[in-house]
């Protein structure tokens, strides 16, 4: 006899329903709030189905259409179980099958799937909420840098790139991913660099659409900067190799790569800024000053923070090690996804001589 598998958990069953074994057949009734059936119904999986068909107010279905319809009433009951709006729209289109199916048409699938892969994509979602809930409540000031990269470990799952090509797999792991950067990442691990944060949001672009550049000029950026002593020594550099006995210069694209790239040590701008290009226009003012305006340009990518480790003062930021391996090989997926994304950063100001 042929092998018969369970179409809800794959495992393997030899008993005589047509599609689950005997313990997914129990715990449907319950999952599906269903009273058990009386002791004398001889084929408990028929009469589930034929249970379903009734609550959905469809009779006389042969029982093609309706085990079709209880797959289908089944997995729309476990995405309603995850708490993930964006699964919505992939619910409208079930239901809608569900809705078509009659004693005089034909199935019409907007939407296929198989139920195994719907109720292993609930597992992962159950898995991702009770590991979430415990990552919320550490307290990443305090914890232990290997502690917490086990417990950064323990989501790779939801950053499976094969997971991408079946379109309703791709919907909740990208939504788990998201979640994960809101809450973990900024939330958690960039509370306090605010910088980073802000830049990591923008990054995260809603579902579909694309983030557009930024421009920074807030005064508590500009303050971070100037006080970094990259900004301090390349300044001081610039005025000694450019501005000798001048009145004014300017450090454009044209000048050395090494009088224009930009390594922050400091933590929120190192992960904030890694390859940072900053072009100034420098002017003596009447009182023999230098006045600077600084531009500052940088594409914003997640996935670059492979080379953080080169440039961290390794004693003042916390996670370099996190944020260049593991959380950089989960952007990289995330970036597959399109959950993160790259842009274009500017910050912009002017200052001079005796604030910086
Ligand atoms: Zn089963």
């Amino acid at each position: 006899m042929e092998e018969k598998r369970c179409v809800l958990c794959n495992k393997p069953y030899n008993y005589k329903y047509a599609m689950f074994g005997r313990g997914c057949l129990d715990n449907l009734y319950a999952l599906l709030k269903f009273s058990k059936p009386p002791r004398f119904i001889w084929n408990k999986e028929s009469y589930l189905c034929t249970q379903i068909a009734w609550k959905n107010h469809k009779f006389f279905l042969n029982k093609n259409k309706k085990y079709a319809l209880a797959q289908k009433y089944i997995a729309l009951n476990y995405l309603d179980r995850m708490n993930i709006e964006s699964l919505d729209d992939i619910k409208n289109k079930i239901l809608k099958d569900i809705n078509n199916i009659s004693v005089f048409s034909n199935i019409v699938e907007t939407i296929s799937f198989s139920l195994n892969d719907i109720y292993k994509l609930f597992n992962y979602y159950e898995k991702f909420e009770e590991i979430i809930k415990e990552l919320q409540n550490i307290n990443w000031e305090e914890i232990d840098e290997k502690i917490a990269e086990n417990f950064i470990k323990s989501m790779s799952f939801i950053f499976d790139v094969t997971k991408k090509s079946d379109p309703i797999s791709y919907v909740a792991f990208y939504s788990m991913q998201y979640t994960f950067w809101q809450v973990v990442v900024i939330g958690g691990i960039l509370t306090n660099k605010k910088l980073s944060a802000r830049l990591l949001t923008n990054s995260l672009s809603l579902f579909g659409k694309e983030p557009s550049d930024m421009l920074i000029e807030d005064d508590e950026t500009i303050q971070i900067i100037i006080d970094s002593e990259a900004f301090k020594n390349r300044i001081k550099k610039l005025i000694k190799t450019y501005g000798e006995d001048k009145e004014n210069f300017i450090i454009n694209e044209n000048n050395p790569k090494e009088d224009i790239l930009m390594h922050f040590e400091e933590s929120d701008l190192l992960y904030a800024l890694h390859d940072a290009t900053m072009f100034v226009k420098a002017k003596k003012d009447k009182e023999g000053k230098w006045n600077f305006e600084i531009e500052i340009v940088d594409t914003y990518d997640f996935t670059d923070f492979k080379d953080l480790k080169e440039y961290a003062d390794s004693k003042k930021s916390k996670f370099v090690d996190i944020l260049s391996t593991t959380l950089n090989n989960f952007g990289v997926v995330s970036y597959e996804y399109g959950v993160i994304k790259k842009y274009d950063v500017k910050i912009k100001f002017e200052t001079k001589e005796g604030e910086i």
